[in-house]
């Protein structure tokens, strides 16, 4: 199983919550912390690139990986859209004496949980409110109307899972919510 010594931190939300930007801002100050690089088997969106936001696979190979247990969580997220957390990928991040972060949904969060225990630090990041983030996703600019619909349908759902981690940042204010995770999360590594 896992050493003591290896811990993670999971940061977990609705899709438009901002969870992406407040781990981008974490990753940009602390180098001992490391993006945990999922597999998944969308296509890449404009601006991303294979290796450093996912490993981008298909169906068949992700059905391959999961056969040979080589993932700690997967989840279906969205409708035919696979992703998953690999352990060969913790294992490349604490090897080289670092911390795993990892920017994943919901479900996969309480997995990860379950097997880490007290070594893994789960932070949720809940919108201002649903209406919220609505707006957020529209002015991305990057989804469908349809991936809309869907991604805000199921925020309602995910938020009623908030209570299961070990933390809750309500961003309605991307500067405070940066700063208020780093806190938990130095609080957490004793940095
Ligand atoms: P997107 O398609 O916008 O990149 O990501 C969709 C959702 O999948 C986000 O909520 C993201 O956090 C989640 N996700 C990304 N990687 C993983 C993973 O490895 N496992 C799980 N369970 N969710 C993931």
């Amino acid at each position: 199983m896992y050493k003591a010594a290896e811990k993670l931190i999971i940061v977990t939300a609705p899709s438009g919550a901002g969870k992406t930007s407040i781990t981008t801002y974490l990753l940009n100050k602390y180098p001992r912390l490391s993006f945990s690089i999922s597999a998944a088997t969308r296509a890449p969106r404009s601006g991303e690139t294979d290796g450093v936001h996912y490993h981008f696979i298909n169906l068949e190979s992700f059905r391959t990986k999961i056969e040979a247990n080589e993932f700690i969580e997967w989840e279906m997220v969205y409708e035919g859209n696979y992703y998953g957390t690999l352990k060969s990928e913790l294992k490349r991040i604490w090897d080289a004496g670092k911390i795993p972060v990892l920017d994943i949904d919901v479900k996969g969060a309480i997995h990860v949980q379950e097997q880490l225990g007290k070594n893994c630090l789960s932070i949720f990041i809940q919108p201002p409110s649903v209406d919220e983030l609505k707006k957020r996703l529209e002015s991305r600019g990057t989804e469908s109307p349809e991936n809309i619909a869907t991604r805000v349908n199921k925020a309602g759902y995910e938020m009623s899972f908030s209570h299961q981690f070990n933390k809750i940042i309500v961003n309605k204010d991307l500067i405070e919510a940066c700063t208020d995770t780093e806190k938990v999360i130095l609080e957490f590594l004793g940095w």
